[in-house]
């Protein structure tokens, strides 16, 4: 409940839905579970903003303050600015709102901290400072990755010529080889370009925090914090996800759907809140599902000839009324009884727990693989953008509980090998071996978190001394 007098906590969330959700649902949890208050700051990418924004605010508990902050005019950046750029952007150019915002709480009730999201950090640290508190960051993707952004201004240095083209992995500890091609975006990009060098000052500003909470678990990630020359506080704290769904009803036809499927048979398809893929590779995926035989759940964006992320920032609106004119002809009548197609926001956590559900074809975003973990769903991955390949890699190399989806040297994905990998991770003794692992791993998660979990025992670390700091 709200009680003006409980020392609050002010978190600072970038623009994407991907990170909003982690983010409320860690507010949630030090409101329900260690007495703090929250105020929870959105920086908005679009105004007003997205309707999926619209519909996931209202899903955030009453517990929660949740507050949208304006973005910044629509022309404020070129429209090739890479994601990444613009969601700093959103963060940075709201500073002296959030500053505002911060002295009216802190008259009201004592400030304990400001958590920020990793991307636009940089931005919010004087605010921290101006007011004398703890500096956080809340990291929402694996640890795998802060892990090569910390070292990634020592690789910067040592290196020559573009990451693209090294031939050597990097090698983190306890984390698998990253190959060149599996690098997040921002390292992909000419070394020359500001995609990169935002990149690398970000990862120069991971080391200025007084402490990061990492949305993953010991038991996931048993590395996490283990860099021996590590002088930061890392505290992992997940899977934060949420375990209703985000923004939807549940009785979403699919739902009923899915009551009449049999056991593990369905393949729930879908890219994430920004994920979107070429007008062909979306027909080859469609053909793929049909050649599966698989029963199948697509949740469907129209696709974008040029952007793997044309959903994000309101490029493309209105997606749940446009005609499926991108689908093969008769694919819709001929799949009929067999698969589903939701336009708008599918209700994924809801689908991911449904006990039909065999597998998720996804782009493992960070938040739709740690929702496949804790309902225990084996992945097949497909990687599309930012730190994407990197987690795919994770999930069948090290965790083993994905399967990779064979990209052509076109960096497409043909329909045998799309039916093929759905099937082998359905059918058969590899699906077996996914499904044996998914379960294992499934009861780790719900151990991390339980009353003396690991995960839960790091927040109630990092919320007491948050606490015991205000009353000195
Ligand atoms: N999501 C959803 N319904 C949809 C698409 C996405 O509920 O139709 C949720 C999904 O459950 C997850 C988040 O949106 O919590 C997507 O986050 P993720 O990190 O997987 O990918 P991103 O969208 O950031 O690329």
């Amino acid at each position: 409940c709200k009680t003006a007098a409980r020392p609050r906590v002010l978190l600072l969330c970038s623009p994407c839905m991907g990170h909003l959700i982690p983010f409320a649902e860690l507010a949630r949890r030090l409101v329900a579970d260690h007495g703090l208050s929250t105020t929870l700051l959105f920086a908005s990418a679009t105004s007003p903003p997205s309707e999926q924004y619209l519909a996931v605010a209202a899903a955030v508990p009453d517990a929660v303050d949740l507050i949208a902050l304006p973005a910044p005019p629509p022309d404020a950046l070129p429209p090739a600015t890479a994601a990444r750029e613009r969601a700093e952007l959103a963060v940075a150019s709201n500073v002296p709102r959030v500053r505002e915002i911060a002295r009216e709480l802190g008259a009201a009730a004592p400030l304990v901290a400001l958590v920020v999201d990793m991307v636009g950090a940089a931005a919010a640290r004087d605010v921290a400072a101006e007011l004398g508190v703890p500096f956080y960051a809340f990291f929402t993707s694996p640890w795998m990755t802060l892990s090569l952004l910390l070292r990634l201004p020592e690789i910067d240095a040592a290196r020559a010529g573009e990451h693209r083209d090294a031939a050597e992995p990097i090698r983190l500890p306890g984390c698998v080889p990253i190959h060149a091609h599996e690098l997040p975006t921002s390292m992909l990009a000419d070394r020359s370009s500001s995609a990169y060098a935002g990149f690398l000052s970000m990862a120069k500003g991971v080391a200025g925090v007084d402490g990061v909470l990492v949305n993953t678990f010991r038991e996931l990630e048993p590395a996490v914090g283990g860099d021996g020359r590590l002088q930061l506080p890392v505290y992992p704290v997940g899977p934060l996800v949420w375990t209703r769904p985000a923004g939807v009803d549940t009785d979403h036809e699919c739902m009923s759907w899915l009551d009449g499927q049999p056991r593990g048979s369905v393949a729930y398809v879908s890219f994430g809140s920004g994920g979107t893929i070429t007008w062909q590779q979306t027909a080859e995926l469609a053909l793929g599902l049909e050649l599966s035989q698989c029963r199948f759940i697509w949740a469907i964006k129209r696709p974008h000839q040029s952007s793997t992320i044309a959903a994000f920032f309101g490029t493309q609106r209105g997606d749940e009324h446009s005609p499926l004119d991108f689908l093969p002809e008769g694919f819709m009548e001929r799949t009929r009884g067999m698969g589903l197609v939701a336009q708008s926001w599918a209700p994924q956590t809801a689908i991911l727990g449904h006990p039909s559900i065999g597998c998720f074809v996804t782009h493992c975003g960070w938040n739709s693989v740690l929702e496949s973990v804790i309902n225990g769903v084996p992945m097949v991955a497909w990687p599309l953008y930012a730190e994407q390949n990197m987690n795919a890699a994770m999930m069948e190399v090290q965790v083993g509980v994905a399967l990779r989806a064979k990209v052509g040297a076109d960096r497409f994905i043909r329909k045998d090998e799309v039916a093929n990998a759905i099937r082998r991770a359905i059918v058969g003794e590899e699906a077996e071996r996914l499904r044996k692992r998914s379960s294992e791993l499934r009861r780790q998660s719900a151990q991390a978190l339980s009353k003396d979990g690991c995960s839960t025992r790091a927040l109630a670390q990092i919320a007491n001394a948050w606490k015991c700091a205000s009353r000195k």
